[in-house]
């Protein structure tokens, strides 16, 4: 297991077991011990690639922008807003993003956005060019498309760490070929640098870390 986790995330002690976290106000309840929140990494993709030792190139520090595609309710982006420094998060649907409102309430660096990552055009304005990781869990069709769009707001030596959920390509087919597919269709834009299969935490689920080429 690598020990490049980003700064910020410690792996800390939660009734006697250890396990990732960040230090912040809890959002999905979650345990929590002095401070620190325990990271669950079977509700987050991105946790569970922590885990898994995965090199996201995500270097923690409130420097480091962030624009996360797919939000939700904030659970995995809270952690990421808590050891990062401005971090868009991108929701579409309006339910979720109004939890998102409230994860964000007692986290300064964390701007909801209710928006559609297809269409980048409509929050250009918000989010500062050049952010140093695009983090991306939409669980949609189109995963590869979304990334390739939002490509424009990452730095030249910035990261895309993606979550790809095969059935939300194609439920019929064999994961392992959509995921091949979606890894050929993101080499229009990007380098793919690692990728491993998420299903130890999360079925089905490909996590991919790229570079903009
Ligand atoms: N990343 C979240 C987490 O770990 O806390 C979970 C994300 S959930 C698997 C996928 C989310 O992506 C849903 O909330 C869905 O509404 C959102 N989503 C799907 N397509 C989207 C789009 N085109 N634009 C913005 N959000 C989208």
């Amino acid at each position: 297991m690598s020990d490049e986790l980003p700064a910020g995330v410690e792996r800390r002690q939660f009734d006697g077991e250890e396990r990732l976290a960040t230090r912040g106000e809890p959002v999905y309840g979650e345990p929590t011990n002095e401070g620190w929140r325990a990271w669950n990494p079977n509700r987050s993709k991105l946790g569970a690639m922590l885990e898994l030792g995965m090199e996201t190139g995500l270097a923690g520090g409130d420097d480091e922008m962030v624009l996360y595609l797919g939000a939700a309710s904030g659970t995995t982006v809270s952690h990421v807003a808590d050891v990062a420094g401005p971090t868009y998060a991108v929701e579409f649907a309006p339910r979720p993003a109004r939890d998102l409102l409230e994860a964000a309430d007692s986290r300064p660096r964390l701007f909801p956005l209710l928006a559609d990552a297809r269409k980048p055009e409509r929050y250009a304005h918000v989010v500062e060019c050049d952010v140093d990781a695009i983090v991306q869990d939409v669980a949609t069709r189109g995963q590869a498309r979304v990334a390739l769009e939002n490509a424009r707001f990452l730095a030249d030596d910035g990261r895309l760490v993606l979550a790809v959920k095969a059935r939300s390509e194609d439920v019929t087919r064999e994961p392992g070929d959509v995921f091949a597919d979606v890894r050929d269709e993101l080499s229009e834009g990007y380098e793919v640098l690692e990728y491993r299969r998420l299903d130890d935490y999360h079925a089905d689920h490909l996590g991919i870390v790229a570079r903009p080429r």
